[in-house]
């Protein structure tokens, strides 16, 4: 690690520090977790932003913090609720975690998150770099918060070439945030890497001309810095093709389904669907045949609505989109559900399933 971290002698830390910070009390954006200290919000805000953009956050934070302004709020909260608050967010397991964390930090710690780094990172979903993040922003203590955005910064700064795909590089990466990180103030120090990161050393085109950290910059003064950091593809998404039912039955309540309680996108609702792993011939009949044997249902008047994809991290979903009226429904039992469209604002669907809904309404069929 010593010799993946020799750039470092050449920095002056304290210069470093000084220009970073002071850059970022001046240019930082004004974001509303940014307004206090408290722990449970800086946690709510780093799990949300993790694989999120800053813009698309924000709102939903708002709404959340109203929903849920308090640890206990949120611990005592409805999953319903919960999985409402975070509807087209993604990554659902993200909230599911974060419930469960602030109900063991509840029992656990009389509802004090905990300041330091062995307790707070046996808590669901708190991983190294939440815990990081939560550790210096909301108590000051200086632990390293690293993610791809400030390992992608310091890969550049102390020109390092470990590939960032790999989790053990993540090490390298904290051993040198351990090294650089001020110790008066490493709320300020942590933010102002990831908000450089965001806004100054950005991953295609990073605006070295306007870096408050130019001068320390190895990798600008080596000329290599769009070359950094190393980083190898992730492996192809899976593909899956997919049929879904936008149904209706003669009063116009529209038929939904929970989905399992484990698994992808688990516990939210859907519309009826069945994947398809053969080219369709006959498209109708041979959808009306699988999602009788499939689904228990009984489609007539079929139409087809439109295409939409979702990428996940590891597939691609390519759902065809259709719309019918049914004549025999699954039981109703828990998982199925007949609902008004008003009725469907109060359940929580994945964005795939969103935009099918948009679909229909858009076209009002
Ligand atoms: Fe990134 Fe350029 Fe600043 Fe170096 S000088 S930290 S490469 S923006």
């Amino acid at each position: 690690m010593e010799n993946q971290l020799s750039n470092l002698e050449k920095i002056d830390i304290e210069t470093f520090q000084n220009d970073l910070i002071s850059w970022f009390k001046n240019e930082q954006r004004d974001l509303p977790w940014r307004k206090d200290q408290d722990p449970y919000k800086v946690w709510v805000s780093e799990i949300m932003l993790q694989q999120t953009r800053v813009d698309t956050v924000i709102p939903y934070f708002n709404r959340f913090l109203e929903w849920f302004p308090t640890l206990d709020d949120l611990a005592e909260a409805e999953e319903e609720k919960v999985l409402k608050a975070w509807e087209g967010l993604g990554y659902y397991s993200r909230v599911r975690n974060l419930q469960s964390a602030v109900k063991e930090v509840r029992e656990k710690y009389n509802g004090v998150v905990p300041n330091n780094p062995q307790d707070i990172s046996s808590l669901k979903g708190v991983g190294p770099y939440t815990a990081g993040a939560i550790l210096s922003i909301a108590y000051g203590v200086p632990e390293p918060a690293v993610d791809g955005n400030v390992m992608r910064v310091l890969a550049r700064i102390l020109s390092i070439w470990e590939d960032i795909a790999k989790p053990s590089t993540r090490k390298v990466f904290e051993q040198a945030v351990r090294l650089m990180i001020s110790k008066e103030d490493p709320s300020s120090f942590n933010q102002a890497l990831m908000e450089l990161g965001a806004l100054v050393c950005t991953p295609t085109s990073p605006s070295c001309l306007l870096c408050p950290v130019r001068e320390h910059c190895q990798g600008f003064y080596e000329g290599i810095q769009n070359e950094l950091p190393i980083k190898t593809k992730k492996v192809k998404q899976k593909q899956v093709q997919m049929a879904a039912f936008f149904l209706t039955n003669q009063e116009g309540k529209v038929l939904i389904h929970k989905r399992s309680s484990v698994g992808l996108l688990a516990n939210l609702w859907e519309f009826p669907n069945v994947e398809i792993d053969f080219p369709l011939q006959n498209e109708r009949r041979q959808l009306a045949g699988l999602s009788e044997d499939t689904l228990g249902v009984i489609i007539e008047s079929f139409k087809r609505m439109g295409q939409i994809q979702h990428v996940f991290s590891h597939l691609i979903w390519n759902i065809d989109a259709y719309t019918g009226t049914v004549s025999a429904f699954p039981k109703e039992e828990q998982d199925w559900k007949l609902v008004t469209i008003e009725e469907l604002e109060d359940y929580a669907f994945p964005v795939p399933y969103q935009k099918m809904k948009k679909l229909y309404l858009d076209r009002n069929y």
